[in-house]
């Protein structure tokens, strides 16, 4: 029997090859009357032959680094104040596009970008608004109300209907000049999406089809996209990302992004990278009945053959297998202790203390 849920996706979504041509039309679509561009310095020449053809893009923030950082965020927010903008476009991964999220909202604040972070100070209800515009195939962030921002040694994941964009571009011809090792990084994000929306315990129908949709067109892919990176299979990746995307918005994600977090902040792992490190020993972990039909469902014979079959993406790519591949110091206690508290956690669907995750992470000596 079916339970009740609820669901809702406010994004608007262009997608398409060259979609990025569109902008203006996109822009007069919400209104916008003066917008500043948040990038990272892989974007930086296309924004700014972006804002070299529209008279309404009035500045350019490129100083955004992977696992971007608040002081990022606060400086965007004054440049935006200091414009009078009414419109943000967020141009680049997911970095870019979290900076750009926190930095509109706080643009319309009286606070700075430290004191909502650092003092608690509840977020405006209303920022600037937002076009995301993802240039790699990945987090998905172009339809969720997530940021995730850095400070110090704390690498936060902040749930505000603010963050939610107004309109997103998904223009897959954006992501053909993503490094090799990125596109595997960032596809294996997405799957860990779209698998932990799919185990989450607030997981639902629409974001099962969502979810199962999208692990089909990850599986088949990715290795093609980090291999040859042509355009049906960057297309492909950049459609199954969004739908992953859409999946864990709602779902949301669970333990494979809870160890995430404090291996990314004390060892500065990219998002992705951290996520997938943990991801096949946590599809083992999982595994039950529905994980079983999933696997089967995707042209697995078992979830010990998926999990297999991350492994092997890991393996093709180089990234990280084991402790000492992310750091000489990797502290088991600390971050099994983090990790358990994570409120993502919570959405496990086998419930994991810090004691089952040092067994876990003893294994990946
Ligand atoms: P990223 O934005 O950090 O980019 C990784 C690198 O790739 C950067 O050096 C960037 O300059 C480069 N790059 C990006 N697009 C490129 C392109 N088209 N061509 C060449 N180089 C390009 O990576 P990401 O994986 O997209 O984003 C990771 C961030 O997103 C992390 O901070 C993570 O926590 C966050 N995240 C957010 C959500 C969300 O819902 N808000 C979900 C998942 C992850």
């Amino acid at each position: 029997m079916m339970n009740s849920f609820l669901y809702e996706q406010p994004v608007k979504i262009h997608f398409g090859w060259d979609k990025l041509t569109e902008l203006e039309s996109v822009l007069d679509e919400i209104g916008a009357k003066k917008c500043v561009i948040v990038c990272s310095k892989s974007s930086l020449a296309r924004a700014e032959k972006l804002m070299k053809d529209s008279e309404r893009i009035v500045g350019i923030f490129s100083d955004i680094r992977p696992n971007p950082l608040l002081s990022g965020a606060a400086e965007t927010a004054e440049l935006i104040k200091k414009h009078g903008a009414d419109t943000v476009i967020a141009l680049g991964g997911g970095s870019a596009i979290d900076s750009a999220k926190y930095s509109a909202a706080c643009a319309f604040s009286d606070h700075t970008a430290y004191e909502h972070f650092i003092d608690g100070i509840p977020l405006p209800e209303k920022g600037a608004k937002l076009v995301a515009v993802p240039t790699t195939a990945g987090t998905g962030s172009e339809v969720t109300k997530v940021s995730v921002i850095s400070h110090e040694n704390e690498k936060r994941s902040i749930h505000n209907p603010v963050f939610m964009p107004d309109i997103c571009i998904v223009d897959p011809a954006l992501t053909m000049s993503v490094p090799q090792r990125t596109t595997m990084i960032t596809g294996l994000d997405a799957f860990t999406h779209a698998i932990e929306a799919y185990w989450s315990k607030n997981h639902q129908p629409i974001t099962d089809l969502y979810a199962i949709e999208s692990i089909r067109i990850i599986l088949g892919n990715l290795e093609k996209s980090y291999e040859v990176g042509d355009k049906e299979s960057r297309t492909n990746m950049a459609y199954g990302s969004l739908l992953a995307g859409l999946a864990f918005s709602a779902a949301k994600t669970a333990a494979s992004h809870a160890c995430s977090f404090p291996i990314s902040a004390y060892y500065h792992l990219p998002h992705g990278e951290a996520c997938a490190f943990t991801l096949d020993s946590l599809i083992r972990i999982n595994a039950d009945e529905r994980l079983e039909r999933l696997a089967k469902a995707v042209g697995f014979e078992s979830t010990d053959a998926l999990a297999d079959e991350i492994n092997r993406l890991k393996r093709i790519s180089g990234l990280a297998m084991k402790l000492s591949d992310v750091s000489d110091n990797f502290d088991i206690d600390l971050v099994s202790k983090e990790s358990a508290v994570h409120p993502l956690m919570a959405n496990n669907p086998v419930s994991l203390s810090a004691d089952d995750l040092k067994k876990m992470f003893e294994a990946l000596k």
